[in-house]
Parts: structure tokens; sequence; C-alpha cells
């Protein structure tokens, strides 16, 4: 296949996805089955109070025909965390991980050489049939895996992201930032969409009060040689399991890593000689190269291309996950 051919990120599916339903306060044995319509009431809960949660990550074929998935263990606790805050029922981490398995065993055949992958998809919803259950947790639940075939993310070469730097408006609730809901991407799409119209930007960057916090889907780092500046943790923001991984790599590397609050007037101030770049699942690290803000454009390093720290630091994450570089980490688990 050409290059062109290729479907866009997220458009097909694998043919199979592993099914568990909880009722009567457990979990039923998980079922794999053809990819298809789910039946669902009209009244389910997640269809009038948004109670759902998922996660996202990759698997790579090796060579000699296994299949590695990049750090389950990690995804597994965030959405445990995200069921918890929703007050949904958490998926058993041993069956969410046996069901992770079972779909890439049997769908074996359609994960894509490296550097494509298999994304994973977990989804949980709410079932429980109840319009009048705003102020009520769903006690039925269906979890589901989905898979992905994805391919080269950045096959087209590494184009440079224009980035909205936006102070007025929030991505979402303070206390959902850390939960990976699909109500928060609703929440960032209006923003963002009205953006992109304005002034022409690939992402927002959310930067409520001054302070920067993430885009609507990546977390965003400032990288220079032998340092990286990204915002400690806390619930404004989704915990990315692919930044944990770069600072990680980073610190070993030598960098020094510093986690802490800083605000727009920084970051600008970071790129005049910087870089920036933002890190997720799907591309891993994205360079950043133009900032806009509401008092014009601001060109990262002065030359608004992807910066050579962003795409050493890229290079050696991605060689682990693909298993050119040494998993010295205990990163990856292999079917
Ligand atoms: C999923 C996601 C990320 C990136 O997380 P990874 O674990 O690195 O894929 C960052 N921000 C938001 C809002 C996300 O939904």
């Amino acid at each position: 296949m050409t290059t062109q051919a290729r479907p866009a990120f997220g458009t097909v599916l694998t043919d199979h996805m592993a099914v568990a339903e909880f009722r009567d306060g457990q979990w039923s044995p998980f079922e794999v089955r053809p990819v298809g319509p789910l039946p669902m009431h009209p009244a389910a809960h997640v269809l009038h109070y948004g109670s759902e949660c998922f996660e996202g990550f990759k698997a790579y074929r090796r060579p000699d025909g296994r299949i590695a998935i990049f750090r389950m263990s990690r995804h597994v606790e965030r959405m445990r965390q995200s069921a918890r805050q929703l007050v949904l029922p958490e998926p058993d981490p041993q069956q969410f991980a046996d069901m992770v398995r079972a779909v890439i065993d049997r769908d074996r055949a359609q994960v894509p050489e490296a550097p494509g992958a298999l994304y994973l998809r977990p989804m949980l919803i709410g079932t429980t049939q109840n319009i009048g259950a705003a102020a009520t947790p769903s006690g039925e639940a269906l979890f589901i895996v989905l898979a992905s075939p994805v391919w080269d993310y950045f096959a087209g070469g590494m184009k440079p992201l224009r980035i909205f730097v936006e102070e007025r408006t929030t991505r979402t609730a303070s206390h959902l930032g850390v939960v990976k809901t699909g109500g928060n991407y609703a929440a960032a799409l209006g923003p963002t969409l009205a953006a992109r119209r304005e002034y022409g930007v690939d992402q927002v960057l959310f930067c409520p009060g001054g302070e920067v916090q993430e885009t609507g889907a990546a977390n965003f780092l400032l990288i220079r040689e032998g340092k990286i500046l990204t915002r400690s943790l806390d619930s404004t923001f989704l915990h990315g399991v692919t930044r944990d991984s770069l600072l990680t790599m980073a610190r070993d590397l030598g960098f020094q890593v510093e986690e802490r609050v800083f605000t727009v007037a920084e970051m600008l101030a970071w790129v005049k000689d910087g870089e920036a770049a933002l890190s997720g699942t799907a591309a891993v690290l994205a360079g950043v190269g133009t900032l806009v803000t509401r008092d014009g454009e601001h060109r990262v390093a002065g030359t608004g291309e992807v910066g050579p720290v962003t795409r050493r630091l890229r290079a050696a994450l991605v060689g682990i996950q693909t298993g050119e570089n040494p998993d010295t980490r205990g990163w990856l688990e292999y079917v």
C-alpha cells in the first residue's frame, strides 16, 4: 500500500472486539466477538449523563511475529482511576489485560509492521436504564476493547504545529482534567474549532489564568539541550504515559527535568531560543513551530521548525517501542 492510500488514524478497526458486562455487582466473563453494533437501550445512563471513559495505547509488531504492548499496566491503572472518578464500576485489572491480549491474539494478522502499530481503545460506559439518574451512578456497565491498525503518524514528514495560546477558557472542569472522559473532548471542541477558523491553528493550548496546562488531547513540554520544563502533575490535566516515559528517559540521558507550574510569559521567553512539543500516544512527540497569542505570532526557536532535541527524544522513545533500542525498564510485554 502507498502512504497516500493508508487510512487516517482511528478510521478503521480490526475484525474483533472483547466485551464484558457489569451487572449485579460483578463482571461477566468476557467474550471476543466480531465488531458490530451494540444493543443499547435509549435510556442508557451514558446517553444522557455522559458516564463514559476510555484509554488509548499501542502495541508493535516484532520481526519474530510477537506483538509488544507499551506500558499497558499504566493505562489499566489510569482507566480504573477514571472509572472511580466517574463513579463507574472499575474494570478488573487482570480481566482488562486478558481482554487486550485476546483481541491482539485474535487479530494478530492485522497488526501493521513498525513504525505502524495496533492502537488499543478500551472503553467503559454506564448502561443502567434510567433517565432520572442525573445524580445517581450507573450500577451497570459495558467494558469493551477495540483495536485499530495505525500507520506512521509522520509518514508525510514532521510538520511543525501551529498552536493557539488560550488564556480565557478552560479545557474542562478543574477536577476532571485528569479523567479520560468523552465530555472533556466535547468541551474542548468548540474553542478548538473557533481557534482553527480565526487563527488557522492545528490545536489549542489551554492556559487558564495564564498558567500553561495542555492541549485538547496532548501534554505540553518545553525542551532545550539538556533541559525539559513541563507542568507538575495535578488534577487539572491528563497525566500522559508518553509524558512520563519521555521524562524518565530524558532524566536517564542526563537531562535536567523540571516539573512545576509555569506561565505563558515564561513559555514565550523560552521559545525565543528553545523548543516546544506535544506528547501523546498517537504522535509520541510532535514539534510546535508557532505559538499564536491574541497579540501575535511567536516562531519557536526563531525558525518555526521542529527542533533537533525534540526529534532526538522522539526517535529514542519510538526506538524502545519498536524494539530498535533495548527496553531496560520493563515497559513492554509480549503477546
Ligand atoms: C490521552 C491524553 C493525553 C496523552 O496521554 P498518553 O498517555 O501520553 O497517550 C494527554 N492529554 C489528554 C487530554 C489526553 O486525553
